[in-house]
């Protein structure tokens, strides 16, 4: 089957200019075979063939298909059912959204809530804070993720063990009853395993099928799905069978730390074997690209592991790995052919997830961390000489979401926070994600605050967070596309519209002067989303 796609104007995502004075592609199948203009003799010879559909693309601009370096999709899929407290600035709105939304749902056996921001409420989220709003058990997901508030009903039908597990905490009082917040470890061991046993299969396949949807409409191709887990697993693998599946999905599993060696490397090991039948050659559409290892939490939880103690607390967080632990994992890892995917925020988990990569012999794995979202200088540098991606989420550098960074941790170590323009400068790849459901899943938000610092909330706003470490419009695009497909060896087939690569590409509306005027990006509209040379989403007829 052949396709010329033509009257468009093509952002290639390659070259330091935005547009070039392109309009044809000429996809044969799935790939691009050329790409040019009209009058081109490559395109007046690709004509000659009697089976070509030409579609006219009315003048619009067209970018290759994003890339999410980031996301955790069934997450995404099950929170577009959670009601959404984003908006409550202070614990009398959040009453009031429970309030309203346990009237509205009678029925509903559990109520579940999300996107709660901690800095909204004074000090630690209680379950007494929840008392007297409804006899039901309520769940609320800190909006990074990170920590889950819950009621005392819900508290109740958790049965709780005694001690805290591995990389969690379960806050208590002085009896050691627990009191309504559990973090880290203690969130993705106890409360979504018994929340999504909860969930029937067929619930699960429709989330995920609803979450795949909204992303091709977002215009994402390709994903990197990290913290997998064998169950979700199985779920994308159903999917991928019944052709269902409309994203390529590059996978890390979730690897945790238990204390014990043996376990742990009983985790790698299954992630191992999988990747040996799911992977770019074999399985180039649902893999197993490496694990993920969460080395601490998050700075508005105080979980993060800061150099410096927290002002609040006075208190200095270690990272849930020791550098022994840690090396001993990726050592096993590494020699299985994985990629390594780490989770670092607070400086001191840079420092010890790049050490722990420097340990590793092999060049060329491309290993990456996630988040960095404190680094020191010399760490930043680091990434650029190991080869090791820096995996960023922009919309987490919105100065409207790091209100509590300041009072937290001091105002000189924030003046290190989302130091995107040195991991670039040092040499590092850049892969932007959006770490959906933790953050809004549209690219657009994440082009906005990486080049311009400021909250994609309200653009206009002159406030910004750290403006110097800023991305440059083709840095940031590339960094959507290029970066994220680069990071998971993808490269040469998706990532940018080149002659070889999969015809994945996106068709735009209302494209104003990006560079000028950065606000445009937040109103341009996807209009069509091309996923191997076919249209998985479109308004045009
Ligand atoms: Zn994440």
């Amino acid at each position: 089957m052949r396709t010329l796609a033509k009257n468009a104007r093509i952002i290639t995502g390659e070259s330091p200019e935005l547009q070039q004075p392109l309009s044809c592609l000429a996809i044969r199948d799935n790939i691009i075979e050329y790409r040019g203009r009209l009058e081109d003799a490559a395109i007046i010879d690709f004509l000659r063939h009697d089976d070509v559909k030409q579609v006219d693309l009315g003048g619009r601009n067209i970018l290759p298909a994003f890339v999410d370096g980031h996301v955790h999709l069934l997450h995404f899929g099950i929170s577009l059912s959670k009601i959404d407290l984003g908006d409550c600035g202070s614990l009398d709105d959040i009453r009031q959204a429970i309030q309203m939304a346990a009237a509205g749902r009678p029925d509903a056996k559990r109520l579940l809530f999300h996107r709660w921001k901690q800095s909204a409420i004074p000090g630690k989220a209680t379950s007494s804070m929840l008392e007297g709003l409804d006899p039901r058990p309520i769940y609320i997901d800190a909006h990074d993720l990170h920590s889950a508030w819950c009621n005392g009903a819900a508290l109740d039908e958790l049965n709780l063990p005694s001690t805290n597990p591995p990389g969690g905490i379960i806050h208590r009082d002085e009896h050691g009853a627990p009191t309504g917040l559990l973090e880290e470890g203690a969130v993705v061991s106890l409360v979504w395993p018994f929340l999504a046993d909860l969930m029937s299969r067929a619930e699960k396949l429709d989330r995920i099928r609803e979450a795949v949807a909204i992303y091709n409409r977002a215009g994402y191709t390709t994903v990197i799905d990290m913290a997998v887990t064998q169950d979700y697993w199985e779920l994308l693998h159903e999917l991928h069978v019944a052709g269902e599946l409309k994203l390529r999905v590059a996978a890390h599993f979730l690897v945790l730390p238990t204390g014990d060696a043996e376990t742990e490397r009983a985790q790698v090991e299954h992630a191992s074997k999988l990747h040996q039948s799911y992977n770019l050659s074999t399985s180039p559409e649902l893999r197993v690209a490496g694990i993920k290892i969460i080395c601490d939490g998050v700075v508005d939880a105080c979980t993060a592991a800061v150099s410096k103690p927290y002002q609040t607390t006075g208190e200095t967080v270690q990272p849930f790995w020791t550098p022994e632990t840690l090396q001993r994992v990726l050592a096993v890892a590494d020699g299985s052919g994985l990629q390594c995917a780490l989770h670092a925020i607070g400086d001191e988990a840079v420092t010890l997830a790049v050490d722990g990569l420097e340990s590793l012999c092999t060049t060329g794995r491309r290993h990456r961390i996630e988040h960095l979202e404190l680094t020191k200088p010399e760490d930043a540098r680091r990434l650029g000489r190991l080869g090791i991606t820096a995996s960023v989420q922009p919309v987490h550098c919105d100065p409207e979401q790091n209100t509590l960074w300041p009072p937290l941790i001091g105002k000189d170590l924030y003046t290190r926070a989302f130091a995107y323009r040195e991991f670039l400068d040092a040499g590092a790849n850049l892969a932007i994600g959006t770490d959906a459901p933790t953050a809004p899943h549209q690219p657009w938000n994440n082009l906005f605050n990486a080049t311009t610092r400021r909250t994609y909330q309200r653009p206009h706003d002159k406030e910004t967070c750290n403006e110097h470490f800023k991305l440059d419009l083709v840095e940031a695009l590339a960094a959507s596309s290029m970066g994220s497909a680069y990071s998971c060896f993808a490269e040469n087939m998706v990532g940018s519209l080149a002659a070889g690569k999969r015809a994945d590409f996106i068709v735009l509306d209302g494209v104003g002067d990006w560079r000028h005027d950065p606000a445009s990006l937040l109103t341009c509209r996807v209009v069509g989303t091309w996923l191997d040379g076919r249209p998985v989403w479109s308004e045009l007829g």
